[in-house]
């Protein structure tokens, strides 16, 4: 059997792997690539998917970076079953529509800016059309019992512990040269999470390991110490009569947050009486199909919801669905929570709240989730002084925190603890959904620990497996590298362009005054840019 990467190989999004039988082909997950323009570039490269040759598609989970780009295959001709779990078909249901109404936006805004320019309009990714024709090939999977979507290929899913109806997938590939047995991760959840289970252990003898890493290069704080640090954020701003920030994940980022907030208002660490907003519409419909599924959470929690402890209705707390009472929360002044999406600020409603606050001194924004390289979100993380937004550079005055210990993701730690379970000397692992240093820090512990070398394999590879084998790998044919920079001509250039700049002064001198004006304002703009540049070195 072949396994091709579409995505998540040597970076987190873009989850995909397209895989070749003796008799089949099928993908497992379908994911959007996001983080910067040349990343989300890919998204509209498909052709390689080969969409109407695919037979089945598989579906870890519901999270858009593995199932985001459903619709544009259905759009280029899939028509076969799609696989996953009951709530993670519900939660399809409304994230594929949020995601075609993101594509359709900016398509649209994309589209204006160009014909001002004279240029062609451009097409969305996909359209709300697109999304709801994939629902119909949605087909409901159970964890925990095996099918056969095609003869020779036994899959079973098993909870992972990530997000609500997530699974990592056992999968017994029967081909003429014998049975291979492959276990894809998916996303790993994070032991002792508050809503989730923790990771099933796999119950397959698996020869490969398609193995997530994420976080291979660290290890969360205890959700103690995070519990402390939030509360730390919340206090900061509103004592400052600011607010505090959640970029979330609209799906169980939002709920555990909730659920975190709600645990401090019991605690009474919780400001009294300050109101709390979760502003996303999709992150309103995943709460109620959160309540709609208990089967899927933690027994305690479900427990706690039964029993009328409910962490979705912490006292202050709004739900904001329309743009006016988006717009009214910043309108609105003193402290508050705000909770909105995208987690990664890449898209959606946060990107107004942080145009609003982050200039603000006294604001908190709070991140509780991974930010891929290249999105707003990292950028901030890693101390940008100011952030495009709309087009507009926003100084960063608020105060910003990192908190790990409420990641959906497994640690370090935590990853090793679940391969220590499954592995065997002649197990193969195949790193995959992770950035480079996170990958080679873990490669190193696997070797340490278990003496695996793992394969780290890069976007449009493909690999060969075959049982009691090694992993071969076979380069992209066309030859995928990154872009070669020449930075030495561009940084020549720039330093050409100050000397011409230097010389053109006696004339600037001597233009007249309303000219002189408008020849400052453009060279402190220019100059604003190159600081939000030199910012980022
Ligand atoms: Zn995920
Ligand atoms: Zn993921």
């Amino acid at each position: 059997m072949k396994v091709q990467l579409m995505g998540a190989a040597q970076a987190v999004t873009g989850s995909c792997y397209i895989i070749t039988t003796a008799n089949a082909r099928f993908a497992i997950d379908c994911g959007m690539h996001q983080g910067g323009s040349a990343l989300e570039k890919r998204n509209f490269n498909t052709s390689a998917y080969n969409a109407s040759e695919l037979d089945f598609i598989l579906v870890t989970h519901a999270h858009i970076d593995h199932s985001g780009l459903l619709p544009r295959l259905v759009k280029e001709g899939f028509t076969g079953p799609i696989y996953c779990t009951e709530a993670t078909k519900a939660l399809l249901g409304i994230m594929l529509q949020d995601s075609a109404h993101i594509q359709e936006t900016e398509a649209e805004w994309a589209s204006r800016k160009l014909q001002r320019q004279g240029e062609k309009p451009v097409d969305p990714l996909y359209t709300l059309e697109d999304a709801e024709s994939t629902l119909q090939y949605l087909r409901s999977t159970s964890y925990n019992t095996t099918f056969e979507p095609t003869s020779g290929v036994a899959v079973t899913y098993r909870d992972a512990g990530h997000i609500l109806g997530s699974a990592f997938l056992e999968l017994a590939i029967t081909e003429p040269e014998g049975t291979t047995k492959v276990v894809f991760s998916g996303d790993l959840g994070r032991p002792n999470a508050l809503l989730m289970n923790d990771p099933s252990i796999p119950k397959l003898k698996a020869d490969y390991l398609f193995l997530e890493s994420t976080y291979g290069d660290r290890d969360h704080k205890n959700e103690d110490t995070s519990l402390e640090e939030l509360a730390t954020a919340i206090e900061y701003s509103s004592s400052r009569g600011e607010k505090t920030i959640f970029p979330a994940f609209a799906v169980e980022r939002t709920q555990e947050i909730l659920m975190t907030l709600h645990l401090l208002h019991k605690a009474g660490k919780l400001p009294v009486g300050i109101p709390i907003y979760v502003d996303s519409p999709l992150a309103v419909r995943a709460t109620k199909i959160f309540r709609e599924h208990p089967e899927y959470l933690d027994k305690e929690f479900s427990q706690r919801l039964k029993q009328g402890d409910d962490p979705f209705a912490i006292p202050g707390l709004r739900y904001i669905t329309d743009v006016k009472g988006s717009q009214e929360i910043n309108e609105t002044p003193g402290p508050g929570i705000i909770i909105s999406a995208s987690g990664m600020c890449n898209a959606g409603r946060i990107r107004h709240h942080l145009r609003h606050n982050l200039y603000r001194e006294g604001a908190a924004v709070v991140f509780t989730g991974y930010q891929g390289v290249g999105t707003p979100g990292r950028k901030l993380v890693d101390g940008a002084k100011t952030l495009n937004l709309f087009g507009e550079l926003v100084y960063v005055k608020a105060k910003i925190f990192t908190i790990g210990g409420f990641s959906g993701h497994a640690g370090q730690s935590q990853i090793l603890h679940w391969v220590e379970q499954i592995a065997h000397p002649d197990l193969r692992i195949v790193l995959i959904h992770g950035e480079k240093n996170a990958q080679q820090a873990l490669s190193k512990l696997l070797q340490s620990r278990f003496s695996i070398t793992p394969t780290i394999p890069a976007y449009l590879e493909e690999l060969e497996l075959l049982h009691g084998k090694a992993v071969v790998v076979h380069p992209c044919q066309e030859g995928i590298t990154p872009p070669q920079i020449n930075w030495d001509m561009l940084y020549e250039v720039t330093e050409q362009n100050m000397e011409r700049l230097k010389k053109g002064l006696p004339q600037v001198r001597q233009r007249q005054w309303p000219e002189q004006v408008d020849l400052r304002d453009q060279l402190l703009e220019m100059n604003r840019q190159f600081l939000h540049l030199l910012s980022q070195l």
